[in-house]
């Protein structure tokens, strides 16, 4: 049979994406008429949709429909104004645009010969962000550090893990890796975990430090000392510890400057995931929130997160670059080119665990310079405005209390057990949980104090 496929045709890209772009600003314009928590039941789709794919090509339109009828009623709305959950993933004009071209130019930016603008544009929008941030210089690309654009967070402490224990081993000797150890308070995010799983790192070395409410769930730099000294006394080798910039059960803030301190005279590799509240630490009033950042060997924050960049854009910075590149880099002969033999340029593979990556900063790029700094500002405080309006209403309910300080725009609040009968209040606010969800006109998500 003849070919008749033309897969990037000029004029079907236009009809098809003019239609979907339609299709897309339409649901915008009624995004709130959805339940926001999609409401189907698990294995909804298999008895909508057939069981093989067509061998006759379908029209745009009949795809279209069954995208409104089968589709969307199994998406919940994580771009409605009443979704509520985990944290946001804000999409924004300027970051579809941009994740458009991207798709559009669809390059494979592994190496910098093969398509130099996405390695110069990712160092070059990086550093905007960094200087934004306020970061030290040292995380800049002009000296030895430098940014690059990890898909999420759990990737970016995977790799800055990985470098960290290659960088240790090749002091102490490669058979020690069962005595590595790793620290975070047990609040830090699960990818931590993940990430020592994949290392190799002993599950009984990873220590989660317990942070309570006494230090509004921050971890203790004194916990941390005593911890590491009992780890030390039994041989063990302290190498790597995790702070957060606002976790993710109840934005604590972890202290940066006292721990980084105790990180660096222990030789250990400090890694600050501020995965959710960077971004609002591109505002003066809450940049102190990121004080002790000096200390950091990296620092990661996901700009899809809170920042207009559609998903996935996490933006990780590292003052040694070559740690990164000694530990994930490989070379085999069909890569090789001048430019990359010659060290005259940045190979972004060697900064991630894939080979193939996507043209990301092309979307921080539209975002940045479409929104400018000083409306990215606005866009964070407003969130933050109203997240302290809710938390008042909390405040002046004698049903409800905030349980711990609001710092950014999270708010954890409960309704107040009855005769402080805890295990009894716990299915209360389950109860309550799971009927807010069900109507579809919110959609909040949980956590569960420590005390
Ligand atoms: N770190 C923190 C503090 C988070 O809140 C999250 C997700 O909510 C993550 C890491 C993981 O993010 P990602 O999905 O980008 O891996």
């Amino acid at each position: 049979m003849e070919n008749r496929l033309k897969p990037m045709d000029a004029e079907q890209l236009r009809e098809y994406g003019h239609k979907m772009v339609d299709f897309i600003a339409d649901y915008y314009k009624t995004i709130e008429n959805f339940p926001v928590l999609s409401q189907v039941e698990p294995g909804y789709l298999r008895n909508l949709l057939p069981d093989s794919a067509p061998n006759q090509p379908d029209s745009f339109q009949h795809v279209l429909d069954d995208i409104q009828a089968k589709i969307l009623p199994g998406v919940t709305h994580w771009q409605s104004p009443n979704y509520f959950a985990y944290y946001p993933s804000n999409s924004s004009v300027a970051g579809f645009v941009g994740e458009m071209l991207s798709a559009g130019l669809n390059i494979v930016g592994f190496s910098w010969i093969t398509s130099p603008a996405a390695t110069e544009l990712e160092m070059i929008v990086l550093d905007w962000l960094a200087k934004m941030l306020k970061l030290p210089e040292d995380f800049l690309s002009a000296g030895q550090g430098g940014g690059v654009i990890q898909g999420t967070a759990s990737e970016a402490v995977l790799v800055v893990l990985l470098a960290a224990r290659d960088k240790v081993l090749r002091r102490v000797g490669k058979d020690a890796l069962e005595k590595l150890v790793v620290y975070a308070s047990d609040q830090m995010h699960s990818s931590l975990q993940k990430a020592c799983q994949i290392a190799g790192i002993h599950p009984e070395n990873c220590r989660l430090l317990k942070a309570t409410s006494s230090t509004n769930y921050a971890l203790s730099p004194e916990f941390l000392s005593e911890t590491i000294s009992q780890d030390l006394t039994i041989g063990l080798i302290p190498f790597f510890l995790c702070a957060t910039v606002g976790t993710t059960s109840s934005t604590a803030v972890d202290p940066l400057l006292s721990l980084g301190k105790i990180a660096k005279s222990n030789g250990m590799w400090f890694h600050v995931d501020a995965a959710y509240a960077g971004s609002a630490c591109v505002c003066p009033e809450f940049r102190h929130y990121m004080d002790g950042v000096e200390e950091a060997d990296s620092f990661n924050m996901n700009a899809h997160k809170w920042f207009l960049t559609n998903f996935d854009c996490s933006a990780l910075w590292v003052k040694d670059r070559s740690a990164l590149v000694q530990a994930l880099s490989t070379n085999p002969e069909y890569l090789k080119n001048k430019a990359s033999q010659a060290n005259m340029v940045v190979d972004y593979k060697d900064w991630q665990v894939p080979l193939g990556r996507r043209f990301r900063s092309l979307k921080l790029w539209m975002v940045l310079r479409l929104y400018g700094l000083e409306n990215l500002q606005c866009y964070i405080r407003s969130h933050i405005k109203l997240a302290k309006h809710f938390e008042n209403l909390i405040a002046q309910d004698p049903r409800f209390e905030v349980v711990t300080p609001r710092i950014f725009s999270l708010v954890c609040f409960r309704l107040l057990p009855v005769r402080n009968d805890e295990s009894h209040g716990n299915k209360l606010n389950h109860q309550l949980l799971d009927a807010v969800n069900s109507t579809g006109s919110a959609f909040i998500s949980h956590t569960v104090n420590t005390y």
